[in-house]
């Protein structure tokens, strides 16, 4: 008889440079790729990469309880995720599913998540590095056709920041716009100075400026600088931050939100209060940044860049053909099938 089958393996990838996240610096990426076979013999793949200081669940958690879904997933369990609250789990077995559904009606992933999501995906070049090699990076983005950069600021004084911000407003001119994200480094004072120094000078956004997130609302009365939402989007629910004042942008990130659907749902609330969402990749690696694509093909507006240019900083891939940046753009069209390199997997358990 026919059965569904399963096998989860781990992963570890190096990253081309340490990339600076939060409060530590990444030099590698470890995660779980999950490979479902229905009984048909389809199968679908989906990446499980809770994010170190960022996710609740580790990665020994995941193992072990990715393991009960996929079981519950080949006993056929009608909502296989329903008990499940690990968000990077739910991201993974969605995006495998999916694939399934994608190729019995022989789609691109991004054509099953929505059968009118666009084939191309504008990317917001994510900078790093000291001073001159983020202006230097920036510079190269833009003539590799990127028209989004982003820029990490909140780690030294608004002083600092201020003036790398200008200079890089200055150098990329116009046609480039400009996002900075704090991750929360900074006072309501810090935050309010910087905004201050760089007054006149285009950004799109700024993300999370303040430690203290209870005063975003008077942060953006005192500056009416655009906010976006990140850490807020996975602290509390749309209740609460959609009555937060001036908020252009909402970020999300499914391996830290919980997948496909509950993006969709935050996606909707954030239109809701005229802000748009921005799929952002957690470091995943080209499968789940494939899964992160779809998601923003269908949800995102044309014009707008996606958080998935950390793909970019990865020294090699899972995927047997990696993804291509063309124009600061990923192409979806012709992804149709999912070739994964056995040869970085280790195997650690099947059903
Ligand atoms: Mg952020």
């Amino acid at each position: 008889m026919k059965k569904r089958t399963f096998q989860i393996f781990t992963y570890r990838l190096p990253f081309r440079e340490p990339l600076p996240v939060k409060d530590s610096t990444l030099t590698h990426r470890e995660g779980l790729l999950i490979r479902l076979v229905d009984d048909d013999g389809v199968e679908g793949w989906g990446e499980i990469a809770p994010l170190p200081g960022f996710s609740r669940e580790s990665l020994a958690d995941v193992i072990r309880n990715g393991e009960t879904v996929a079981r519950l997933w080949c006993s056929r369990f009608p909502d296989a995720l329903f008990s499940m609250r690990a968000p990077s789990i739910r991201f993974g077995i969605e995006q495998a599913s999916c694939h399934i559904a994608a190729s019995r009606e022989k789609l691109p992933l991004h054509q099953m998540v929505s059968r009118g999501a666009q084939d191309r995906i504008r990317l917001c070049g994510l900078l790093s590095g000291d001073s001159h090699e983020q202006i230097a990076r920036a510079i190269r983005l833009r003539l590799a056709g990127y028209r989004t950069v982003k820029i990490k600021i909140g780690r030294k004084s608004p002083e600092a920041d201020a003036h790398l911000v200008k200079s890089l407003c200055d150098d990329l001119g116009a046609d480039v716009r400009v996002r900075l994200d704090a991750n929360r480094g900074w006072s309501l004072e810090d935050a309010t100075r910087f905004c201050k120094l760089i007054e006149g000078t285009s950004i799109e956004f700024i993300e999370e400026p303040l430690n203290n997130p209870s005063a975003l609302s008077a942060f953006h009365d005192l500056t009416k600088i655009p906010l976006a939402l990140d850490e807020t989007v996975i602290e509390s629910k749309p209740a609460l931050w959609t009555k937060i004042k001036g908020v252009a942008a909402v970020i999300l990130k499914p391996t830290l939100a919980g997948g496909f659907r509950s993006c969709v749902d935050l996606a909707n609330a954030a239109v809701s209060i005229g802000a748009m969402p921005v799929v952002s990749s957690s470091y995943e690696s080209g499968v789940g940044t494939l899964g992160l694509a779809a998601l923003a093909a269908f949800i995102q507006r044309p014009e707008e860049a996606a958080g998935l240019d950390p793909y970019s900083y990865f020294e090699d891939d899972l995927l047997a053909e990696p993804l291509q940046i063309v124009n600061g753009c990923f192409y979806l069209a012709n992804l149709r099938h999912i070739q994964v390199r056995a040869e970085l997997l280790k195997e650690v358990c099947r059903g």
